[in-house]
């Protein structure tokens, strides 16, 4: 697999709160790395199909939910590199913007019932024990080849930031930031902001993903849990594209910038702050949430 160049500029958004608390906020734009591996889903799959192809094992067998960006990014990421995928998927048979991209672009769907979907290994061996191919993938990439590629952002940074912050579901992507933080000895706060409700285990896989305890955990800004909204979050959402011309989405990302302008409005970061925020993509459903945003 060739090493391809990506394209993540980092850029400043202005604001009246922002100047009023006088915060420098910039986000970094992994979003912009592809349209569908998007953002942290790039850096996430760098490693493992190095692997994959290492072992010459042409075949991507992953794990997601209906909406799953993750396995969006794999049947993407496996059609431009020349491998087969397969996705399994969680709960009955339905369609969707995002299963329709992942046929599209060749993956095969195998629809599994919540329980069963629980034992991933032996779904692998159910399904694919006959193929030597078959390369397994945790559900959102989550392990250590994951980790490395993320801690490889905090490597194009040029600018000393006091604070970084990410928006966390597995938490690999935050942990693999931390991990680059400490490699690079950046003087950098990270900040993770969990979009689940009910993280409490995320803090120990952080830590043991990272190596790290130097992080801020705010659990506080799950608005009801994983896909859940509340009309603030929405509102806050409008508020932010409109003025900034950055999308955002409800289920990661708005929830992140969201709690960034909330600690800033509550005076937790200090006056002359520089606050990075990681764009981690997951745009490609936003079409499909017309409804929410009525
Ligand atoms: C998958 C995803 C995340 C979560 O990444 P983890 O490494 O699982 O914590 C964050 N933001 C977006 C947009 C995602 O698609």
């Amino acid at each position: 697999m060739r090493d391809l160049e990506i394209y993540s500029p980092v850029e400043e958004i202005s604001s009246p709160l922002l100047t009023e608390k006088q915060i420098e906020l910039f986000v970094k734009r992994d979003d912009m790395i592809h349209p569908f591996i998007s953002g942290n889903k790039w850096r996430k799959l760098k490693y493992i199909l190095k692997e994959a192809t290492e072992k010459d094992q042409k075949h991507l067998v992953t794990f997601g939910g209906a909406y799953s960006n993750h396995l969006l990014a794999t049947a993407c990421a496996a059609a431009k590199f020349g491998f087969k995928s397969s996705g399994i998927v969680r709960g009955e048979e339905v369609s969707n913007q995002t299963l329709m991209l992942c046929s599209l672009f060749g993956m095969e769907l195998i629809f599994t019932d919540r329980e069963s979907y629980r034992h991933k290994e032996e779904l692998f061996e159910k399904y694919f024990r006959q193929d030597p191919a078959a390369f397994f993938i945790n559900e959102g990439g989550a392990g250590a080849a994951a980790v490395k590629g993320c801690s490889e952002l905090t490597d194009e940074l040029t600018y000393v930031y006091d604070h970084i912050f990410c928006a966390a579901g597995t938490g690999t992507t935050a942990a693999g930031i931390l991990h680059g933080i400490e490699r690079n000895e950046l003087p950098t706060r990270m900040n993770v902001v969990p979009v689940l409700k009910g993280t409490d285990y995320l803090k120990d896989e952080i830590k043991s993903f990272s190596g790290s305890e130097e992080f801020n955990f705010y659990a506080e800004y799950h608005f009801g849990g994983y896909a859940k909204t509340e009309p603030a979050l929405i509102n806050f959402i409008k508020t932010f594209c409109s003025s900034t011309g950055i999308l955002i989405e409800p289920v990661y990302t708005g929830k992140m910038f969201y709690a960034i302008y909330d600690l800033i409005s509550k005076n937790q970061l200090k006056p002359g702050s520089k606050v990075l925020a990681v764009h981690t993509g997951g745009l490609s459903g936003i079409a499909g949430m017309a409804e929410k945003f009525a």
